[in-house]
């Protein structure tokens, strides 16, 4: 556990970022990055070490740069600072207030980014109060519209216009953290690589007329057909050099009966993959391709035939598998030459982070320290983060929190979203150790 003065610190920090409404359709991140840059000063950042800006006045991003001796290229301590929207009427406590019941934290953002935004500030924080003489600059940049992308988005924009601010050897992202089942520690993941997003719009146009002399031939119809075509299939299992190894790995943690299926999941059986992906929805995302119905919208009145029928389908691809061959194998699936098949905004796949040995001994010496015999396992994330812009510009990203979260129990995006109160601060210990190490010992 951190000292009780920095862990009110990054209470403080947390409980601040969680009440500032920063929904990615609806909110805005300038406040944040304003926020933190008002603490960063006050912490004795100097204002030529701390950028405000962004793409537009309201999706601003804040970069703090702590200075080190130079003797090595800066790291990069990246989290995001929008979050998924909430409505009051859907959760049990209000998404935008800090509420702290039965040992977690609930709010929109408590797991999904607004821990690590949190414990990165109050850390740097920390490391200026205890004048830590780093040997390279760390560097915290907490950045707008991570959840779906889109022309503000951060990460790219910093890219394409400021990337002297954000130009690291390596960076520390979201997208790794610890897996837990039944209270217990299983591994600490650190994610190499992941699936990238493409979205698909369904379109059914037809030429409708009144609603009182129906035909068979309508554009919902149609449309719910393919769509219920879809919820039945399944891509084809397989795997890759992250997933063999993770499977490997929870084959040796697993003790359970499903130990055998795992091995031979990582060996490659088909039967037996078929059974770890009826196992668990992750497990599943694992092991394929998936895409699923998310938005649906049609018709113009309640007393005319439908001229207009379309849907969105959200696909998570994984590295190996194209654009092009989702595409053609969802347009063989919903086997209706009326439905057309369209993929909605840019696509961005990025390739997996090249290993680091010295980086992934020194996170397995960090959580090996707080957590004896929990092994550190290389994932394939099924979700998306901002990695992936970073991979494609030659900025290796690895995925690691040390926040402790239960498998099964996976609420980000959702309702009542939350954070077991001790794993953020277990969190808040282990980046600052790790960071620490990274900066200062050559490791
Ligand atoms: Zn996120």
């Amino acid at each position: 556990m951190p000292p009780p003065a920095d862990r009110q610190l990054a209470r403080d920090i947390y409980q601040q970022l969680i009440e500032i409404r920063s929904g990615y359709t609806t909110g805005a991140t300038t406040p944040v990055a304003e926020a933190m840059a008002a603490r960063l000063k006050n912490a004795g950042f100097p204002e030529s070490d701390i950028y405000v800006g962004g793409a537009v006045p309201a999706k601003q991003n804040l970069v703090v740069r702590y200075r080190g001796s130079g003797a090595r290229k800066p790291i990069l301590l990246l989290a995001h600072t929008d979050v998924v929207e909430a409505r009051r009427e859907d959760w049990s406590t209000d998404p935008f207030q800090l509420v702290e019941r039965d040992g977690y934290f609930y709010g929109r953002g408590t797991s999904d980014d607004k821990a690590q935004a949190a414990v990165w500030v109050a850390n740097l924080i920390r490391y200026k109060r205890e004048g830590l003489k780093p040997d390279r600059d760390i560097i915290v940049a907490l950045t707008a519209d991570e959840e779906g992308g889109g022309p503000y988005n951060g990460v790219n924009w910093l890219l394409k216009n400021k990337r002297e601010l954000i130009d690291a050897e390596f960076c520390l992202n979201e997208g790794g953290w610890g897996e837990a089942a039944d209270g217990k520690k299983i591994d600490n993941a650190v994610q190499l690589s992941e699936k990238y997003v493409v979205n698909f719009r369904l379109e059914v146009h037809n030429k409708g007329g009144h609603s009182s002399v129906p035909v068979a031939d309508n554009a919902i119809y149609h449309l719910a057909g393919a769509l219920e075509r879809l919820s039945r299939f399944g891509f084809p299992l397989k795997l890759n050099a992250a997933t063999r190894a993770y499977f490997a790995e929870m084959a040796k943690i697993e003790t359970g009966p499903h130990r055998e299926d795992l091995k031979r999941t990582a060996q490659g059986s088909t039967a037996a993959m078929e059974r770890i992906a009826r196992l668990s929805p992750a497990w599943n995302s694992m092991l394929r391709t998936t895409c699923v119905a998310t938005q649906l919208e049609g018709g113009h009145a309640m007393n005319a035939l439908p001229q207009l029928a379309a849907a969105n389908v959200n696909c998570r691809v994984l590295p190996d598998d194209s654009a092009d061959y989702v595409r053609s194998t969802l347009e063989r699936i919903l086997a209706d030459n009326q439905v057309s098949v369209r993929i909605v905004g840019e696509v961005v796949r990025g390739p997996a982070s090249p290993p680091n040995p010295a980086l992934m001994k020194t996170i397995a010496r960090v959580t090996d320290t707080l957590w004896p015999g929990v092994p550190v396992l290389p994932i394939m994330l099924m979700a998306a983060t901002d990695g992936l812009y970073l991979r494609a510009a030659g900025i290796p990203t690895y995925g690691v929190q040390g926040f402790f979260m239960d498998r099964d129990d996976v609420r980000a995006h959702g309702r009542d979203e939350r954070m077991a109160v001790a794993s953020f601060y277990e969190g808040q210990t282990f980046l600052y150790e790790l960071v620490k190490k990274l900066a200062t010992t050559g490791e």
